[in-house]
């Protein structure tokens, strides 16, 4: 059964505590239905013992009229693993008369509370709801891409790269390197030369994708852990600066002065923060070259060529200086650009493997780095039992020793810890790019809306329901907890959340395959 638990193993029914933590996350969610039963349960010649867990489902399940209730109840919140249990009720006012008149009243539903998707992009806290933010990061960097959201397509034949920077090395690492499609030697070094700890310079290995030892330092004692975590909190502040770096660039490469071409030309982009293996942030963006009228093609000068030097140009000189002395914080050697075409193949990507490839880094943090890193770490304790290589604990030691400086407090270190020192949004563009997470969030709400109450309901900017002409809305709600009641509550919308998106996958297949 691996480490997942067993429901309904003599834990006695008891009533749940509420509170702000999830009752039952999703990763103990069961995922095999013969721990459903006790094994006195599955014996017929065995005393009728019924797991706590069966005696949860017979309660939700029992009544079909309710379960069906409850169910669409899950369906509603997006099958949301950790939603927010919510009573309450709206009531519609008339400005005239001061009668009011209930429209939602949550005493009447299963529990008597609403369930509020949690609305979280990270995969690991509650997959559901990421894969919806996954999907609009998609929508977002497409049109951006290949037009459309309000974008118009005359964008696929403006000049575009995707760029992946990188941090400076911070001392040597175990890594995968590939040469003419064949996987090298780790670091090739003679066996007899050692670093100041003593340690060898050397690795004969050749790593291979998935292997632990990737991203591990050498020597633990030479890696300079306190200068990766100043690096990862200032490379929002790096990014800042190669973009005004970028437009110089361009203008000298183009001849003119840094305000003529900002009369000419603007340049948008999205991009997307990931963590290497090492724990450092590194940058995948999309840069697009526009005119600085919107309604106009890029000038003539304003080629892929010329923003490929303009951008490897800002990279090797733009830089931050570090607080902790020592020279200017920058971009690392290893900067790749590759262009992006409406046609596929070759070394150009087309816009919608590009859109994907940003969109999935979306979804994700430092959790693939360690266990327990999915979560602050509010005091000495937590960072010492944290379930981390030795180099990612060192990191987030580093964070939590400059976070006591005094000098370094605009950094946020200790509240950052948990992500390495980074406090910079996973995913962010330039105002230009495309459309919104909002927008698109409030296109869906408007959507829903729209086929739950007819396409005449009047909503407001957001996609919200607006009350009618004359009335106006009181809403008043209480917190009634996180997560499900239930483990069988969990498990039933975890095994729903899986048969939703296998049925999404089967569309997705059968249409394609009709297209085809
Ligand atoms: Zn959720
Ligand atoms: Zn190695
Ligand atoms: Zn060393």
């Amino acid at each position: 059964m691996g480490r997942v638990p067993r429901f309904g193993s003599g834990r006695a029914p008891s009533p749940r505590p509420q509170g702000a933590t999830p009752l039952i996350a999703a990763a103990t969610v069961p995922t095999d239905t013969d721990q459903l039963l006790e094994p006195a349960a599955r014996d017929p010649t065995g005393p009728a013992a019924v797991s706590p867990l069966l005696r949860e489902l017979c309660a939700r399940a029992g009544n079909p009229g309710r379960y069906e209730r409850w169910r669409r109840q899950v369906r509603v919140a997006g099958y949301c693993q950790q939603p927010v249990r919510l009573a309450g009720r709206v009531e519609h006012g008339d400005t005239q008369t001061g009668e009011l008149r209930a429209v939602l009243d949550t005493t009447g539903h299963p529990d008597g509370v609403l369930l509020k998707a949690c609305g979280t992009r990270r995969a690991a806290r509650c997959q559901p709801c990421a894969e919806v933010y996954r999907a609009d990061a998609y929508q977002l960097v497409k049109a951006g891409l290949a037009g459309g959201k309000g974008v118009p397509e005359t964008v696929a034949g403006h000049p575009r790269l995707l760029v992946t920077f990188t941090a400076p090395s911070f001392g040597p690492v175990h890594s995968l390197r590939v040469r003419r499609g064949r996987v090298r030697v780790c670091r090739p070094a003679r066996p007899e030369v050692r670093c100041p700890h003593g340690q060898p310079r050397r690795c004969g290995l050749r790593h291979l994708p998935g292997d632990p030892a990737l991203g591990m330092p050498l020597c633990g004692d030479c890696y300079d852990h306190q200068r990766a975590v100043v690096w990862n909190a200032l490379a929002p502040e790096l990014w800042r600066r190669t973009a005004i770096y970028l437009h110089r660039a361009l203008a000298r490469l183009a001849g003119l002065t840094a305000a003529r071409a900002g009369e000419q030309v603007r340049v948008a982009y999205a991009k997307v923060a990931e963590y290497q293996a090492r724990g450092a942030v590194h940058y995948h963006a999309v840069i697009r070259l526009d005119a600085a009228d919107p309604d106009r093609p890029p000038p003539a000068w304003a080629t892929v060529e010329l923003l490929t030097v303009a951008i490897r140009t800002a990279a090797a000189d733009v830089g931050v200086p570090c607080p902790l002395g020592g020279p200017p914080l920058g971009w690392g050697d290893q900067l790749d650009l590759r262009p992006i075409s409406d046609h596929a193949g070759g070394e150009e990507l087309s816009a919608g493997r590009v859109a994907g490839y940003v969109a999935k880094y979306a979804t994700k943090a430092t959790e693939h780095l360690a266990v327990g890193l999915d979560r602050p770490i509010r005091n000495r304790r937590q960072l010492e039992e944290l379930d981390a290589p030795d180099h990612v604990r060192r990191l987030a030691a580093a964070c939590w020793l400059l976070g006591g400086r005094a000098d370094l407090a605009g950094l946020r270190l200790r509240r950052r810890g948990y992500l390495l020192g980074f406090g910079g949004h996973t995913i962010t563009k330039s105002r230009h790019y495309s459309t919104s997470f909002q927008a698109l969030r409030a296109a869906r709400r408007a959507w829903t809306a729209r086929r739950l109450h007819g396409s005449a309901v009047p909503l407001d900017q957001d996609g919200r329901l607006l009350p009618p002409a004359g009335m106006v809305a009181v809403a008043s709600w209480q917190y009634a907890g996180r997560g499900y009641r239930t483990g069988a509550d969990a498990w039933l919308a975890w095994s729903m959340a899986q048969d939703a998106r296998d049925a999404r996958r089967i569309a997705h297949v059968e249409v394609r395959t009709r297209a085809a």
